[in-house]
């Protein structure tokens, strides 16, 4: 907590005074042009990894960058920030962003026991068909290529949802699927058959 608080007094005292005229104006605007979903690990940084500025990235973070599938009526965070980023903030690109070393991806190739982490092997489910797109490429028990397989899945998924599904049918809205590797620093984005491509080699 310590290192939090001198965090805090070391934003106000060097960062915030050099940016007062950016945090003016996002004090009265959230206009935000991406949607950036990605694991919870602490290790993967949106805003460092994109070097963007508060203001540019509105970010859904899960375990496993998992994204459900629309499920009408369920009360879904996922969902919900979806539909609003979509729908209300009119945001132009969606990235899935998986990453190396994933311990949701990890978990689920090597299985859970579901009696000591109920809650996050049931949340895991929601890569079931990740790991059956590994399986069937021959890719199983690799956590690479589930990484990959899983970023696919849930751009799926994410087509299931209502305002996301509204905004590909007008072309107002482009979904990515990148993966990020920590000890690297690289980012590849798959394309539509998995096959990645660094991005600014
Ligand atoms: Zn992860």
């Amino acid at each position: 907590m310590q290192d939090l608080e001198q965090g805090v007094a070391r934003f106000r005292r060097n960062v915030f005074p050099a940016k007062t005229e950016l945090f003016t104006r996002l004090a009265t605007t959230h206009r935000p042009a991406t949607l950036f979903i990605s694991c919870s690990d602490a290790r993967v940084v949106p805003e460092l990894i994109t070097q963007s500025e508060p203001g540019e990235l509105f970010v859904i973070r899960t375990a496993g960058n998992l994204v459900p599938a629309y499920a009408p009526g369920s009360a879904d965070g996922v969902a919900a920030g979806i539909e609003y980023a979509v729908a209300v903030l009119g945001i132009s690109d969606i990235v899935v962003c998986g990453h190396s070393g994933c311990g949701a991806m990890t978990a689920v190739a090597d299985g859970l026991d579901p009696a000591s982490l109920p809650a996050v092997a049931g949340w895991l489910r929601h890569a079931d068909a990740s790991q059956a797109r590994t399986t069937a490429e021959g890719g199983a028990g690799t956590v690479a290529a589930l990484v990959r397989q899983n970023v696919l899945t849930q751009l799926a998924n994410l087509a299931t949802h209502p305002s996301v599904a509204r905004a590909l049918a007008g072309e107002t809205v482009t979904l990515r699927g990148w993966i990020y590797d920590i000890g690297t620093g690289t980012v590849a984005e798959l394309d539509a058959t998995g096959r990645p491509s660094a991005l600014a080699v």
